[in-house]
């Protein structure tokens, strides 16, 4: 029997903002997680005062006013400005790569000089068909040796020569003094984790915790009208035409006696003999006064070992496998498809919101 209008499959922001839309147009939702806390990827929990970023550090950053004003219905934020260290080796570089970065690296002083050695270093690259040729084209061969090369490896777990150049495409390169990686005019982090932000989001609707939409789909899609699924997409079709592919993360955590471990929230590692490729120290992030800190440790791992989805590989064979699946979707009336997940791509918090605002406003249209 049909009680609800939507049934939302997962409570990570998408389908929270979607949630909270819904029942301001009067519609009735369920949603279910198959973990046992509500979130999705951004759940932060609380330690010794702490708020703890379980899957990554998220620091929410738009240049959209309207999705900044809606999230400021529903937290406070505390001006962060996201100015990442890159250690290696002994050295110590600030990113993005910048004026910091290039006067530490070859002890200049200003653009011009920075200019002429990239462009020396770069020398005659032709045609960019990798991730090492556009990164020499964009920084030179010394700042890509040593910043970009061991982590990038590690992050994607083949060679940066045999890696798309598209995945560094947007790498922040600036002749200007400015560690400030993200160039949105709204920035923050919420004062009190983003937990509570979809807690607000979700308290019109009704929420199940430990429910798996796959393991019992045919009964679960008729308790509503419409289904929103924020799942992998070849997982709903039981891997019917074959698996997409995901490089995925393990966050190792440890409590440290002391005020401060790293003087900063996120250390990249870049050099290939160290295993992670970040710390994060989480009360920098909302300046906690605590005795002691939380730090997390980013291993990359293969996706087939975790079996947690975290970053989509965009290339061609997955491209091509996404798009057979949505065929399989268009032809499914009850199915709403939305989120990281759904539609296999890398989203930052802010295109979710405006993604799943505009979707709930074509539904009620
Ligand atoms: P998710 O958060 O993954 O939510 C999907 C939910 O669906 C999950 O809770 C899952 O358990 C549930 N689910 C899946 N399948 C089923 C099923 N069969 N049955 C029931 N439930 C199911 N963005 C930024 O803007 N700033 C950042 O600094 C930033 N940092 C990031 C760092 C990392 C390491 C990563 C991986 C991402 C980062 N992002 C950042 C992106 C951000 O995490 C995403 O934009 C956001 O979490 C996507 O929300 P979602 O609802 O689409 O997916």
């Amino acid at each position: 029997m049909t009680h609800y209008d939507y049934l939302i499959v997962g409570s990570g922001l998408f389908g929270s903002v979607f949630a909270e839309r819904a029942a301001a147009n009067g519609k009735k939702c369920l949603v279910i997680d198959r973990r046992n806390h509500i979130g999705g990827n951004i759940y932060t929990c609380v330690k010794d005062g702490i708020n703890i970023h379980r899957y990554g550090a998220h620091i929410f950053h738009t240049s959209d006013k309207e999705v900044w004003e809606y999230v400021l219905h529903f937290a406070e934020f505390i001006p962060f400005i996201n100015s990442p260290i890159a250690i290696y080796k002994d050295e110590v570089y600030n990113m993005p790569f910048n004026m910091n970065t290039f006067s530490r690296m070859w002890g200049i002083k200003t653009p011009s000089e920075a200019k002429a050695i990239i462009d020396r270093q770069r020398g005659k690259i032709v045609e960019i068909d990798n991730l090492e040729k556009q990164a020499i084209s964009l920084v030179g061969k010394d700042i890509y040796e040593k910043l970009v090369k061991g982590y990038t490896e590690k992050q994607w777990g083949r060679p940066c020569s045999e890696l798309p150049p598209e995945i560094i495409k947007r790498l922040p390169v600036r002749f200007t003094y400015d560690n400030n990686y993200f160039r949105d005019p709204y920035q923050g982090i919420p004062k009190d984790g983003y937990t509570p932000i979809i807690e607000k989001l979700l308290a019109s609707a009704d929420v199940q915790l430990g429910v798996d939409f796959n393991k019992d789909r045919d009964n679960l899609r008729k308790i509503a009208k419409k289904v929103l699924y924020t799942g992998a997409i070849d997982e709903l079709f039981d891997y019917s035409l074959g698996r997409l592919e995901y490089r995925s993360v393990r966050f190792e955590d440890e409590r440290i006696e002391t005020d401060n471990f790293q003087g900063v929230a996120v250390v990249n590692y870049t050099s290939a003999d160290v295993p992670y490729t970040r710390i994060i120290e989480h009360k920098h992030f909302e300046k906690t006064d605590s005795p002691v800190t939380w730090i997390s440790r980013e291993y990359p791992e293969e996706f087939e070992k975790s079996g947690e989805p975290y970053y989509p590989i965009n290339n061609e064979k997955n491209t091509e496998l996404y798009k057979k699946y949505r065929v399989l979707a268009d032809d499914c009336s009850w199915l709403i498809l939305g989120g990281r997940l759904a539609q296999y791509s890398y989203f930052d918090m802010d295109k979710i919101i405006r993604a799943s605002l505009d979707l709930a406003d074509s539904q009620n249209n």
